[in-house]
C-alpha cells in the first residue's frame, strides 16, 4: 500500500507544504502515486485513476483530472503533451533535472533526454523577452524502431 511508508508521506506532505498547497488526502494520494512510480514513467488521468483502484483507494476521475491538473499549475507535476489529445503527468524535476521527450507518436513509447544546448536556448529566448524561465520542454514526435519495421 502506497501510505505505509512513513518517509514516503513526509517527502510528499514536504513537496506540497514547500509550494503552500494543502494538505488534502486526494493530493498526498496522488503525488505518493508519483514517487513511488520508477523514473520515465508517465502517466495519464486515466492511469493515475487505475492505479488507485488497484491500490484500493478509488477516486472519482473527475477528482484525478482536477487534482493533476491544480498540481500542474502549482509546480509540483509538469504537464506533458506527448501524443495528441492525450495530457501527461511527470513529477515536476528541479531544473539542472529538467529534461525533455522523445515519443513514438504510433505507440507513444516515450524516451527522456537532457539537452544543455535546449536549456540555454529556452533562457535566452525568455530572457530576450523579459520572461523568467520556468521550464522549458521539447517533445521530439517520431516513430520507434519497432512501430517503423511494421509499417
Ligand atoms: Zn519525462
Ligand atoms: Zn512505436
Amino acid at each position: 500500500m502506497v501510505m505505509e511508508n512513513p518517509h514516503q508521506t513526509n517527502v510528499v506532505k514536504g513537496a506540497l507544504h514547500d509550494r503552500g498547497l494543502r494538505m488534502t488526502p486526494q493530493r498526498i494520494l496522488i503525488l505518493s502515486l508519483f514517487h513511488n512510480s520508477s523514473a520515465g514513467d508517465h502517466l495519464s488521468a486515466d492511469d493515475v485513476h487505475q492505479r488507485l483502484t488497484q491500490n484500493e483507494t478509488p477516486m472519482s476521475l473527475s477528482t484525478v483530472y482536477r487534482t493533476l491538473h491544480l498540481m500542474s499549475q502549482m509546480g509540483v507535476l509538469r504537464e506533458l503533451e506527448l501524443a495528441e489529445d492525450h495530457k501527461y503527468y511527470e513529477l515536476n524535476p528541479r531544473s539542472d533535472e529538467s529534461h525533455h521527450h522523445l515519443v513514438c507518436i504510433r505507440c507513444t513509447k516515450t524516451i527522456e533526454f537532457k539537452s544543455e544546448t535546449m536549456q540555454k536556448v529556452g533562457e535566452k529566448v525568455a530572457k530576450g523577452s523579459g520572461f523568467a524561465l520556468l521550464d522549458c520542454q521539447l517533445v521530439i514526435h517520431a516513430l520507434c524502431p519497432i512501430c517503423q519495421r511494421s509499417m
